[in-house]
C-alpha cells in the first residue's frame, strides 16, 4: 500500500521551559473508520500550558498541545458512517478510549478504567505512536471521537467548548443544578466563564469570586447576579454558608478551606481546576455542615455532543481573543496573569 502519512506543520514545546515553535509531525494514514479534519481553530486551555512546562509531571516530549478544535472533514476512511467530507466537526480532550469497560459503556469515556487516549501526548491505541494536539493543520481521529458543529454559530468562538465548555457543563448537569441553587464560580478564566454562562442559563444565582476587581462588570455581563472579591475578607465574610455549589476553577495553588466555609450544610465544592500542587484541606471545614469536595473531569463523548447542541440552541458561545499561531508564547504569559477575557483561540490558518 502506497503510504499516504503526511507532513503536518504544527508548534511544539521540546522541553519544559523552551517557548513553543513551528515543528513537523506526520499524521497517519486513514483507517477505515478514521476521518481527517482541517482544523481551522484550536482553543488555549490552561491545560496546555500545564502540559507545555510538565508542571504535571506526564509530559512526552516533542509535545503539540491543543484540544479545543474545530475544523471540516477533509478525507474519510472507507467504513466512517458519521461524516462526510466538508462537513464541520470538533475534537477535544481525547481521541479514543477502551470501549469495553463499564465507563466506555455508559459514555463516560473520559473515566476509562484501562485509561482514555489523550488528544496530545497520549499513546495510540494502535501502533504506540505519540498523539499531537490540534496547534496543527490537521489531525486524523476515529469518527467516534469526533463532534458534530452546527454552522449556526461563530465557530471560533465554538471550539473552546471542547474542553472548557464540556468541563463546566457535565458537573452541572451531574449536580443537577439550576433553579433554586445558589451556585459560586471561583476564577473568571476560560472555564469559568463558561461555567457562569451555563449556570445562569440552567437558572441558578450565579456569583462569581475572582481575584481580579477589574473583571466584575464582565462577570455581571456574562451572567453572574452577584461579585466577591475573594482577596478581600470582608466580602467572604457575608457569603458564610450561602451556597449549595461551588466549581472551583482556579489553576494555581490556594486555598480551599476558605471557599469550603462558604457552603451551605450538604454543599459540594467542586473542582475542576487542576493546580500542580496537591490541596490541603482542614476536615473541619467539611464536618461542619456535612460538605463535600468533589472532582469532575472533562465530560463524556455524548454528552460533549448533548453540550454542543445545547449551545447552538441557545447561543452560548465562548469570548474570545483571535490570536496567530506565532502569538501563543505571549498568550501562555499572559494566562498564567489571569489576564485573559476569556480564551485565546488561535486562527489556525496563520499556521499554514
Ligand atoms: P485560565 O483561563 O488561566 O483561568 C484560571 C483563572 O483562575 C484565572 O483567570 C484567575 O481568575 C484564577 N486564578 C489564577 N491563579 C489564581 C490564584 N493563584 N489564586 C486564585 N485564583 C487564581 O485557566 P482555564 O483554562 O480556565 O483552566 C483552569 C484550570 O482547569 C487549569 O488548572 C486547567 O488545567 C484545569 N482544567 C481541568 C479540566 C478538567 O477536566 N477538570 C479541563 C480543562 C482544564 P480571576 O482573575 O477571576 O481570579
Ligand atoms: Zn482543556
Ligand atoms: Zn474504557
Amino acid at each position: 500500500m502506497v503510504s499516504s502519512m503526511s507532513s503536518t506543520k504544527s508548534y511544539a514545546a521540546q522541553a519544559p521551559y523552551t517557548p513553543l515553535a513551528p515543528f513537523q509531525i506526520d499524521r497517519r494514514d486513514l483507517r477505515p473508520r478514521d476521518v481527517e479534519i482541517e482544523i481551522l481553530f484550536c482553543g488555549v486551555c490552561h491545560s496546555d500550558l500545564h502540559m507545555a512546562r510538565n508542571e504535571w509531571g506526564a509530559t512526552i516530549y516533542p509535545l503539540v498541545p491543543g484540544h479545543e478544535m474545530v475544523g471540516r472533514i477533509t478525507k474519510t476512511g472507507s467504513e466512517v458512517t458519521k461524516f462526510q467530507n466538508g462537513d464541520l466537526a470538533g475534537v477535544g480532550c481525547m481521541v479514543d478510549s477502551c470501549r469495553e469497560c463499564s465507563n466506555c459503556k455508559r459514555g463516560l469515556e473520559q473515566y476509562c478504567k484501562v485509561g482514555n487516549v489523550q488528544t496530545y501526548s497520549g499513546h495510540d491505541r494502535v501502533n504506540g505512536d505519540i498523539t499531537y494536539g490540534g496547534y496543527s493543520t490537521k489531525i486524523v481521529v476515529h469518527e467516534d471521537f469526533v463532534l458534530h458543529i452546527s454552522d449556526k454559530l461563530d465557530l471560533a468562538a465554538v471550539a473552546p467548548l471542547l474542553c472548557a465548555g464540556i468541563t463546566t457543563y457535565s458537573p452541572l448537569r451531574h449536580w443537577k443544578i439550576g433553579k433554586g441553587h445558589k451556585v459560586a464560580v471561583v476564577g473568571l478564566g476560560g472555564l469559568g466563564h463558561m461555567a457562569v454562562k451555563f449556570a445562569a442559563s440552567f437558572g441558578a444565582e450565579v456569583t462569581m469570586l475572582s481575584t481580579s476587581l477589574s473583571k466584575e462588570a464582565d462577570a455581571r455581563r456574562l451572567g453572574a447576579h452577584k461579585f466577591a472579591l475573594t482577596r478581600d475578607p470582608s466580602h467572604l465574610e457575608k457569603l458564610a454558608g450561602y451556597f449549595d455549589f461551588i466549581i472551583d476553577t482556579v489553576s494555581a495553588k490556594h486555598d480551599y478551606n476558605l471557599y469550603l466555609r462558604l457552603l451551605d450544610t450538604d454543599g459540594v465544592l467542586i473542582c475542576v481546576g487542576a493546580p500542580p500542587t496537591p490541596a490541603e484541606i482542614a476536615v473541619f471545614s467539611l464536618l461542619g455542615g456535612r460538605r463535600s469536595i468533589a472532582g469532575s473531569g472533562i465530560g463524556g463523548i455524548p454528552e460533549t455532543q448533548e453540550m454542543l447542541d445545547y449551545c447552538a440552541e441557545h447561543t452560548i458561545t465562548s469570548d474570545i481573543e483571535l490570536i496567530d499561531m506565532s502569538y501563543i508564547n505571549n498568550a501562555y504569559e499572559r494566562m498564567l496573569k489571569s489576564d485573559v477575557r476569556y480564551r485565546f483561540v488561535i486562527d489556525i490558518s496563520t499556521l499554514s
